[in-house]
């Protein structure tokens, strides 16, 4: 089976057939990965060799720490203005909403201060985007304004619904008034491509896409933004706990951290980000290609922020949708809905996903426009 889930998704078959080993035996121990303790000397080697090879894959600076939390992307978005959104003194900061994800963010943040939408893609702009429909494109960095106070200017680099990626960091930074750091939501194309996480104040991703199973969320924070939360911030979401216990100052999620290893050592061992980079633009070369050589599927995403991940389109004809997806199952595709916010269909083919899949897909639209069309 083709697994074009937006998440949990694919992982590396080498990763799940080690697994299958390790949860038997982990390391010639006699222990069971699941019967690990994060207090063992195990899970010290398991947790070391993640963190570093993490470093080690993503070019980090010593300038950031890396955490293992939980609470998943959406709960990010209640520790990041909980940690940060008051280092200025005035609980302030700013958002570009591109989509779902981004937006949801900015109604968490809502919560704990003065939180501001400074660009968003809700609206037709009326001078570069008049005929784009609502978050199909990326606001243009000119028209980007954060205010003097804020502590953050937060957005979704790759919206996973919408399907809108943007990688012009540096653009962003600079278009920062005051002293706001960047925060980024990479959920879904974090070690899918080379992003620049050393010109930010905290990345975060949640694990079940591209960095291992549910239960585990990666901060990336950098070190000069921790010890300045709110009173109200949870003990277990404190930066400082966080990083002072390594990633264990209450029980961390031993196995998703453990999966999480083993995806950053299959990385390493298959040619690191670069590669996956490569691989990525190939496969979503083809898609769109395919997509656009007919008037039978579109996507209406602006072409300078199309996602090389996540992937929406929609037939012309919506009566079909359902059948394209029962059929499709049948020809060993799954999970190529659509969100429910969106309706259509959706190929997510993160970096776990091989070039046979886009062709098997590919086909299979070929076939089913042959018959439907
Ligand atoms: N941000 C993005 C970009 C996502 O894709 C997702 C999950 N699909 C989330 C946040 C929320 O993650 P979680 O379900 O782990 O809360």
């Amino acid at each position: 089976m083709w697994n074009f889930s937006s998440g949990p998704s694919m992982l590396p078959y080498d990763v799940i057939h080690q697994m299958s080993f390790d949860i038997l035996d982990w390391n010639s121990t006699g222990v069971s990965v699941f019967d690990i303790s994060h207090r063992s000397k195990y899970f010290e080697i398991i947790y070391n060799e993640a963190e570093s090879d993490l470093r080690e894959l993503l070019g980090l600076s010593s300038d950031y720490c890396i955490l293992f939390m939980q609470g998943g992307g959406q709960g990010a978005n209640a520790i990041i203005p909980m940690n940060i959104i008051g280092r200025n003194g005035i609980n302030m900061a700013d958002f570009i909403v591109s989509g779902y994800w981004s937006s949801k963010s900015y109604i968490e943040a809502c919560k704990y201060g003065d939180a501001s939408i400074v660009a968003s893609s809700n609206y037709a702009m009326k001078i570069d985007y008049q005929d784009c429909n609502p978050y199909t494109w990326f606001p243009k960095i000119e028209s980007i304004k954060t205010r003097a106070c804020s502590s953050y200017l937060q957005f979704c680099s790759n919206e996973t619904i919408n399907g809108v990626e943007f990688v012009d960091w540096n653009g962003l930074v600079n278009s920062i008034d005051g002293n706001a750091v960047l925060v980024a939501d990479v959920s879904s194309n974090f070690l899918t491509r080379e992003l620049d996480i050393n010109c930010t104040g905290v990345v975060f991703s949640c694990a079940q896409k591209n960095a291992g199973i549910s239960g585990v969320t990666i901060f990336i924070v950098r070190k000069d933004l921790i010890g300045m939360s709110l009173n109200i911030c949870p003990s277990v979401f404190d930066y400082k706990n966080v990083v002072n216990s390594e990633s264990r100052y209450n029980t961390p999620p031993v196995f998703a951290i453990y999966v999480s290893g083993l995806v950053f050592k299959w990385l390493k061992s298959n040619g690191g980000i670069k590669r996956m980079e490569s691989n990525n633009l190939e496969k979503s070369r083809m898609f769109y290609d395919f997509i656009d050589s007919t008037s039978f599927y579109t996507n209406t995403i602006h072409s300078s922020v199309r996602s090389r991940v996540n992937i929406p389109f929609f037939l012309k004809n919506d009566f079909l949708t359902d059948i394209f997806v029962e059929k499709a199952e049948s020809s060993g595709i799954i999970n190529i809905k659509g969100h429910r916010s969106m309706g259509g269909l959706r190929a997510s083919m993160y970096n776990a996903m091989p070039i046979d899949g886009i062709n098997a897909l590919i086909n299979y639209m070929r076939d089913f426009e042959r018959y439907y069309g």
